[in-house]
């Protein structure tokens, strides 16, 4: 098998970022999360860890995306188009459970006749060197959602072994054409592949789709969503998380329109003008994160909006857990 040895890592990413925007689990700042190779020497890999902090959504959906610039005067608007970022990009060492979340976004972004030009612009020639899990965390559960950890779909597939290099397979074509560009820097070994631990967190999602869609009117969102103090960080740092707002700042008559990352849990979210507000509720807006990712997701999609990453249940300040939010609608009693 083919085998990058660790001390070649960096000098691979190199290669890779000559030609490509490559996104590497790093900690900058003290913030972990998928952030875009340029060898700075401040930069630390973080490929151990489980998970990072920030996902790697933003590969495909940046905190803020220009859309346009205008300028104003009197009765005249110029309009000036923002060029989608197209190009190559690559991800280097996602897990499982983010590369299902990368899944779901396409679905949203990609799919039932819609599609999203900032999107697919970085999506379309995105190049994916996922890594197998083989020691899930104490808050995992991407199995329970459908995630195969250990060969999740990719164009290149690493395993980390006992020394830490990495055993390499291109698993597409588009994966052999990036494994040649580094080919003098691999090794040819036999190797043993680590055993799988297993994840200790389960979760059956059988049926909780269809009775969450009794549910709505339930008096248990009451106190599910006693706890949750609407921060919104939950929605940040998810991977399938994807709702955002469209903004504009100016300085006088010229200015420029972006989107950025919004959350379903401010009450902002889904104000209308004239002042009514649907979700004017902290109930209404836990709700409806949960609604959305476990019954309405799967209504549109026939697949879950949660990938069992669990970066909300390690980081959630008031401690809402989701797995324990699916515990308790499956022992909710539903009047026949
Ligand atoms: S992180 Fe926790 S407290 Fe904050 S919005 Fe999410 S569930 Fe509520
Ligand atoms: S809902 Fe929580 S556990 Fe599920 S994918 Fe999002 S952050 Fe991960």
């Amino acid at each position: 098998m083919k085998v990058l040895p660790l001390d070649k890592l960096r000098e691979a990413l190199n290669i890779m970022a000559n030609d490509a925007e490559v996104y590497v689990p790093m900690l900058r700042d003290d913030i972990s999360g998928y952030f875009q190779w340029a060898d700075n020497p401040a930069d630390e890999l973080a490929l151990d860890l489980l998970n990072t902090y920030l996902s790697p959504k933003n590969v495909v959906i940046p905190q803020t995306e220009p859309m346009y610039k205008f300028k104003t005067s009197k009765q005249d608007v110029e309009i000036t188009e923002v060029q989608v970022r197209e190009g190559a990009r690559i991800i280097f060492g996602i897990k499982a459970c983010d590369l299902k979340a990368l899944e779901n976004l396409d679905m949203a972004f990609l799919t039932m006749g819609f599609e999203d030009e900032y999107y697919k612009a970085r999506r379309q020639d995105l190049t994916i060197i996922a890594q197998a899990c083989y020691k899930p965390g104490p808050a995992c559960f991407c199995e329970g959602m459908g995630a195969d950890r250990i060969n999740p779909a990719a164009d290149v597939l690493i395993h980390e072994l006992e020394n830490q290099d990495y055993a390499w397979e291109a698993k597409t074509s588009r994966g052999e054409e990036l494994t040649a560009k580094i080919a003098a820097l691999m090794e040819e070994r036999d190797v043993t592949l680590p055993q799988a631990e297993p994840q200790s967190r389960k979760v059956d999602m059988t049926g909780v789709s269809e009775k969450l869609a009794e549910m709505f009117e339930h008096p248990v969102w009451d106190d599910l969503s006693s706890r949750c103090m609407n921060c919104g960080i939950c929605t940040y740092v998810c991977p399938s998380c994807y709702c955002f707002d469209i903004q504009v700042s100016n300085r006088g008559e010229a200015g420029n329109r972006f989107r950025c990352w919004d959350s379903c849990m401010y009450r902002e979210y889904t104000m209308m003008a004239g002042g009514h507000n649907p979700r004017d509720y902290k109930k209404e807006r836990y709700r409806n994160r949960f609604l959305h990712k476990l019954q309405f997701f799967n209504e549109r999609y026939g697949a879950n909006l949660c990938t069992g990453c669990g970066r909300c249940v390690i980081l959630c300040p008031n401690g809402v857990n989701i797995i324990e939010v699916i515990e308790k609608v499956k022992e909710v009693k539903l009047d026949a």
